[in-house]
């Protein structure tokens, strides 16, 4: 949920929560993705997409997150909150279009803008 950026800001932001329902990573870093992924949790999943670059997945709701009239809201909206809110999903376009297809699948505006830019031809490759 986030209101800073060009993507997605409060007007478009359909607040379904679901990305403050989980949190997750992209990286290169593989021995940190193996050492997380030996975690005895069934909250934490490592994924491995294209050359060396991990997803490592948090099944673990922010503690920020509040539910009210069928919609979700963040608690910090006003105060302090992380540049990765502020700026979703502005850092998933850093990585390419297949992660963005990933992504597409969390967040409905994204699904809405990707979709936009395929009927454009444009592209978000790196
Ligand atoms: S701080 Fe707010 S915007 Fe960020 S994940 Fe938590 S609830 Fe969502
Ligand atoms: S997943 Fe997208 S539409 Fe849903 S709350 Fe997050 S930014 Fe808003």
């Amino acid at each position: 949920m986030n209101s800073t950026n060009t993507y997605i800001n409060s007007d478009v932001c359909q607040k379904c929560g679901k990305c403050c329902k989980q949190f997750w990573i992209y990286t290169k870093d593989k021995d940190y993705a193996v050492r997380l992924s030996y975690l005895k949790t069934d909250k934490i999943t490592v994924k491995k997409f294209k050359k060396n670059v991990y997803r490592i997945l948090f099944d673990i709701p922010c503690s920020k997150l509040e539910y009210k009239k069928g919609k979700y809201y963040c608690r910090n909206h006003k105060r302090f909150r992380p540049n990765t809110c502020k700026t979703y999903p502005i850092q998933c376009f850093t990585w390419g279009s297949d992660i963005l297809k990933i992504e597409k699948n969390y967040c409905p505006v994204l699904k809405q803008l990707f979709k936009y830019a395929e009927e454009e031809g444009l592209s978000f490759e790196k």
